[in-house]
C-alpha cells in the first residue's frame, strides 16, 4: 500500500471543492466505453476511499451510470467530479482535479482490451482486460 496523502480537488468554476483525507497517488486509467463516453476519453481515476468532504454539495448532480456505481458532476460548470461505487461508497476522482498533483503515478490500466486503436500511452503500466477484471471481482465476492 502506498503512502496516502491529503489533497483537495476542485471543479473548473470552484463551486465544488472536495477534501480527501487519503488519496492513493498510484492511479488507474479506465478505457471502458462508459468512461470514454462520459469524459470524451479515458478516465484517470484516483482512489480516494470514503473519507471525503464535499463543499458545495448542493451543486453536485449524480448520474447512475450502472447498477453498481454513480458519476457526479458540477451542475454549474460540468466538471466530472467522481465515480462512486454503491457497495463501498468509495470515491474515484479524476487526477486533473487535484491542486497538488506532483506525486501521482499512473500504475494500472483497466479494460485494456477495450482501448481503441486511436490512442495509446508511451508509459508502460500494469493492465487488466475485461476477463481479468471480471475474474478478479468475482473472486472477491
Ligand atoms: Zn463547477
Ligand atoms: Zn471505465
Amino acid at each position: 500500500m502506498p503512502a496516502l496523502i491529503k489533497n483537495e480537488a476542485s471543479c473548473l468554476c470552484g463551486s465544488v471543492k472536495i477534501d480527501v483525507a487519503n488519496v492513493n497517488p498510484k492511479f488507474t486509467v479506465c478505457h471502458c466505453e462508459t468512461c470514454r463516453n462520459w469524459g470524451g476519453g479515458p478516465f484517470f481515476a484516483v482512489q480516494c476511499g470514503t473519507d471525503v468532504n464535499i463543499k458545495g454539495a448542493e451543486n453536485v448532480k449524480e448520474y447512475n451510470s450502472s447498477f453498481w456505481a454513480s458519476r457526479g458532476f458540477c451542475s454549474l460548470c460540468g466538471t466530472h467530479l467522481f465515480y462512486r461505487l454503491n457497495q463501498t461508497g468509495g470515491y474515484n476522482i479524476p487526477v486533473g482535479l487535484f491542486s497538488k498533483g506532483n506525486d501521482f503515478v499512473m500504475t494500472m490500466q483497466y479494460f485494456s482490451d477495450r482501448r481503441p486503436d486511436y490512442y495509446c500511452f508511451s508509459k508502460q503500466t500494469e493492465e487488466m482486460t475485461t476477463a481479468e477484471i471480471k475474474a478478479y471481482f468475482v473472486s472477491k465476492v
